[in-house]
């Protein structure tokens, strides 16, 4: 009997294989490497056998700009996705051979590897061998590879052609062990023609019967990870600064403070309905996000570690304001979306009118020419904070609250103000101070 089981983790499932009778291949997916979010698979082991086993190629070449055969079975992960010396790749087709060095009794075998495209998924085929010798002919007989025993085909790319991420593969018998083996052999493929479609392989495991206290790599011990949490645990704060070591210090004690204090007051400051704000929140500091600032998807926010650094003393802290103002907000998509001018307005207005005020960030000055009221950013907070103080104290309330429930309409200016919202924009240019 097959069985193969699909664990989703993250955002996306990823699909697997099995071939042998009673294998178990599982598959899990996340995108930022976290290892104690597998959906319930096993992080990687530092102690199992193939710890104290050897790998060699029996055919094929390693990229030498990658790392050696023991990065494989050293428990040590990469610290980014994308970390060549951290893992193993190939280059083309080939088999990986792994010397358990003593009879072992399978029960699971593990492979890991991470990137930010199409060098993450994993496509192979593992073979057994109880042999002392095994064979190295590759001969191929009745389809199959002579002298070895098919253990599993694995194969992520079933449902997601080519995506990037953190691939956790697990492949056991389900509760029965796998075989008895000496060796094991892995037909490694590429993930697609390309040049760069060699999988960068972190870590293999392979459990036995006898390794019953197996000793997991955390992610704690290979990123640079800063935790805290906010309302007595209610907020579970990460900050990831592995790519930023330097911003330690910033992290922990510029930005946490604000992100303790300010989260909890913007999931207060923008109420509806039934909201349940995320209460799980990962902040990470990125190099390659190009000339983007900052942007948040989901319960993450991540920063331009170089434009943070060069904004250490200006823009670094209340950015990620206005990143936790789009993680509150948590607007849905369907007909009644608030339009993007209004989304990053409200970000923009709660960062330079409730965070920081003192710096007058949003006021409106000369060189911003001819403005408009949906002009978006600062220039739609100048107009809601305007707004507000003039007919609605409540307005940004309650555009948040019809934004968030898939019910914006243009009429709740109307309703809050008397007036439209072109009638409002006019009358605040009209007001604004002469500049
Ligand atoms: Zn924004």
């Amino acid at each position: 009997m097959k069985i193969i089981q699909f664990l989703c983790a993250g955002i996306l499932l990823a699909a697997g294989m099995g071939r042998a009778e009673d294998v178990r291949i599982r598959v899990a997916r996340n995108r930022d490497g976290n290892l104690e979010q597998l959906r319930g698979l096993p992080a990687p082991a530092k102690n199992d056998a193939a710890s104290r086993g050897v790998f060699s190629l029996i055919k094929g070449s390693r990229d030498e700009n990658g790392g050696d055969f023991a990065v494989l079975n050293d428990g040590k992960m990469p610290s980014k996705e994308d970390d060549p010396r951290r893992n193993f790749f190939l280059r083309g087709e080939g088999y990986l051979l792994l010397d358990l060095k003593e009879m072992t009794d399978v029960t699971r075998i593990a492979t890991f590897s991470w990137h930010p495209a199409e060098r993450a998924q994993q496509v192979y085929t593992v073979y057994g061998s109880d042999q002392e010798t095994p064979d190295r002919s590759l001969a191929e007989k009745d389809g199959a590879l002579a002298g070895w025993k098919t253990i599993a085909q694995v194969d992520t790319r079933k449902q997601e052609q080519n995506r990037g991420g953190f691939y956790a593969v697990s492949v056991d018998g389900d509760g029965k062990p796998l075989g008895r083996y000496r060796y094991l052999l892995f037909k490694i493929s590429p993930t697609g023609n390309g040049l760069f479609n060699h999988t960068f392989y972190s870590e293999i495991d392979v459990v036995s019967a006898k390794d019953t206290q197996l000793a997991f790599v955390r992610s704690d011990e290979t990123r640079k990870l800063y935790r805290f949490s906010a309302e007595n645990n209610t907020y579970r704060f990460v900050i990831d600064y592995t790519a930023a070591p330097e911003l330690e210090a910033w992290s922990k004690q510029k930005l946490a403070p604000v992100v303790i204090e300010w989260y909890p007051k913007l999931v207060s400051l923008l109420p509806s309905e039934g909201f349940r704000p995320l209460r799980d929140i990962r902040i990470r500091l990125k190099d390659d996000m190009g000339g983007t600032p900052a942007y948040a998807a989901g319960n993450e926010i991540c920063l331009n570690h170089p434009w943070i650094v060069s904004e250490l003393r200006r823009e670094a802290v209340g950015s990620v304001v206005h990143e936790m103002t789009h993680v509150v907000q948590s607007y849905g998509r369907g007909p009644k979306r608030a339009p993007g001018w209004l989304v990053e307005g409200i970000a923009d207005y709660t960062r330079w009118f409730l965070y920081e005020p003192q710096t007058r960030g949003a006021r409106i000055t000369k060189r911003h020419g001819n403005v408009r009221y949906n002009n978006s950013y600062r220039v739609t907070a100048n107009f809601l904070d305007w707004c507000q103080r003039t007919y609605d104290k409540d307005l940004v309330k309650k555009l948040n609250a019809a934004a968030r429930m898939g019910q914006y309409d243009e009429e709740i200016w109307k309703q809050a103000t008397g007036k439209t919202v072109q009638e409002l924009g006019e009358e605040w240019k009209n007001a604004l101070p002469d500049r």
